[in-house]
């Protein structure tokens, strides 16, 4: 394994407990390479025996990777202030509910639209961000009349697991 961060291979782990559900084990892991020394999470848990797959736009299928979910949500949060581990909850979150609500295909658009829901909730920028590089909003007037409606509604009601661990 190695650092996200720097990509060392000095990890120790600092953590270790069951998730909320009992299915996967959570480590929380510390980079020891001097310069870096950033907290990271990792999950382990028993291999899904069936492989989900995602179909994309041009209908080409591909097995799904949580990690590309991780990457988009840090091209979208950029500076924002949202703990990494928060983005990696999310992306827990969201890769349990897939594999429970979708037998075998799941198509790029329905995840996209998870992460954006689960985004909005959790801080605007990010998901206009996350939205426009979904090409689901093109166009400075679409921006703006998705301002307006942020500030109209509330935000959605917080999905049935939480978001953010305490601890
Ligand atoms: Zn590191």
């Amino acid at each position: 394994m190695r650092c996200p961060f720097c990509e060392s291979d000095k990890i120790r782990v600092v953590d270790s407990r069951p998730s909320d559900d009992g299915a996967s084990i959570r480590r929380r892991r510390e980079c020891e390479d001097g310069d870096c020394g950033k907290r990271f999470t990792t999950y382990e848990r028993v291999e899904q025996v069936r492989k989900l797959v995602v179909v994309k736009r041009d209908a080409t299928r591909v097995p799904f990777d949580s990690d590309k979910i991780l990457k988009g949500l840090h091209a979208a949060c950029g500076k924002r202030p949202i703990s990494e581990e928060a983005k990696e909850d999310l992306v827990r979150m969201l890769e349990d509910q897939l594999h429970r609500e979708f037998d075998r295909e799941v198509s790029t658009s329905e995840i996209g639209k998870r992460v954006s829901t689960a985004l909005r909730g959790i801080d605007a920028v990010a998901y206009i961000r996350f939205a426009s590089e979904q090409e689901q909003f093109v166009g400075a007037e679409d921006f703006a009349a998705l301002l307006d409606e942020l500030k109209r509604k509330p935000p959605p009601p917080p999905n049935q697991e939480p978001l953010f661990e305490e601890g």
